[in-house]
């Protein structure tokens, strides 16, 4: 029977300085394999050229680097790419560069091949959760994001708000995060990450006393629980309350405001009323809104608003003293919320 390889990228440092000593070789190998594959994102093991080629031999014999393959790739005239990757098992997920006038170059990423929380707009989640990704599928996916930049180039920023409910996954994302932030890893500041979350008081908790400075965001999408729970279902165990209540506790422990993402849907959650029902809801409170005009998804029944109501909406809340960004969508423009993103962040154009 075939030796099962392990993936290399779900190694930590310690692990891979232990599978070195068992060996005795020298710990400093560790840094150097880590170098080739983080800083370099080489294809192979022959590629690490520091290395005797013996050792190259024994870790290809034991490990993977690569574990996913790219089977689609878009871009998008605005600099916008998108890969669609099939892991080991032949699940597939999606992720995203994206590229902004102030040399941002941001990876979107998802956590999870499906997503269990039913939110009634989103694609993501019709056919539920499958499984979660690994840390190492989702260091794949950014260094696979790295490879599409040009030269030396780095990525600057990640957003957790791809497919799946980060919080739910926090053991296997936490490690990815991890590694990303590191000097000898991707090397890009915690206050460069935001992790999206549709509201999980606990995990919100958990990222809250970790201290690690990430931004979060939290997918409020309605002001009250009657919408919401139609909304977004996994509301009904939870409550808006809760959500808030873990939102406080997030700023209090880490300093960081917390956004609030609201996927504006006409006729359903874009009224004026809804609007003063958020600001009731968060007047008070150091927060960002991010209104996120709905893109439309084929097969379900919500629409874009019209930029009018998104106006009024987005002034309701400005006159209210609430810090609000709207995120009007442009064909190939990206910036949305969980699940929502995933679908956003596909370029039409390729
Ligand atoms: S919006 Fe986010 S949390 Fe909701 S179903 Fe989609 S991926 Fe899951």
């Amino acid at each position: 029977m075939a030796r099962a390889v392990l993936h290399l990228l779900d190694q930590t440092p310690e692990q891979l300085a232990a599978w070195l000593a068992e060996r005795q070789i020298p710990r400093y190998r560790a840094k150097q394999v880590r170098h080739w594959v983080l800083g370099e994102a080489v294809d192979g093991f022959d590629q690490m050229t520091d290395l005797a080629k013996p050792l190259r031999n024994q870790l290809a014999e034991t490990f993977g680097i690569w574990t996913t393959q790219v089977k689609a790739h878009k871009e998008s005239a605005d600099g916008t790419e998108k890969l669609l990757l099939e892991l080991a098992d032949g699940h597939r997920v999606e992720c995203v560069l994206l590229r902004d006038d102030k040399e941002h170059r941001t990876a979107c990423i998802s956590t999870q091949v499906g997503c269990a929380m039913g939110c009634v707009f989103c694609a993501s989640g019709l056919a539920g959760l499958v499984r979660n990704l690994t840390s190492g599928e989702i260091l794949e996916e950014l260094l696979r994001l790295k490879r599409l930049l040009p030269g030396r180039q780095r990525l600057s920023h990640i957003v957790v708000m791809g497919m799946g409910e980060p919080l739910v996954n926090l053991d296997r994302l936490l490690p990815a995060l991890e590694t990303a932030t590191r000097p000898d890893g991707l090397g890009i500041s915690a206050r460069r990450i935001t992790v999206s979350t549709v509201g999980i008081p606990k995990g919100i908790r958990r990222l809250a006393d970790l201290d690690c400075q990430y931004h979060l965001a939290v997918s409020l999408h309605a002001a009250n629980d009657a919408l919401r729970n139609r909304l977004v279902p996994t509301n009904r165990k939870i409550g808006i309350a809760a959500v808030l209540e873990a939102a406080d506790y997030y700023f209090q422990k880490t300093g960081r405001r917390v956004m609030f993402e609201y996927v504006l849907l006409a006729a359903v959650n874009d009224q004026p009323e809804h609007a003063r029902q958020l600001v009731a809801l968060l007047k008070g409170r150091p927060a960002l809104v991010n209104l996120i005009p709905y893109n439309p998804v084929v097969g379900l029944r919500y629409h874009t608003p019209r930029s009018t109501a998104t106006a009024r909406f987005a002034e309701i809340l400005e006159r209210a003293g609430l810090s609000v960004a709207v995120r009007y969508r442009k064909g190939n423009r990206i910036d949305a919320a969980c699940g929502q993103l995933r679908r956003s962040c596909v370029p039409e154009r390729s």
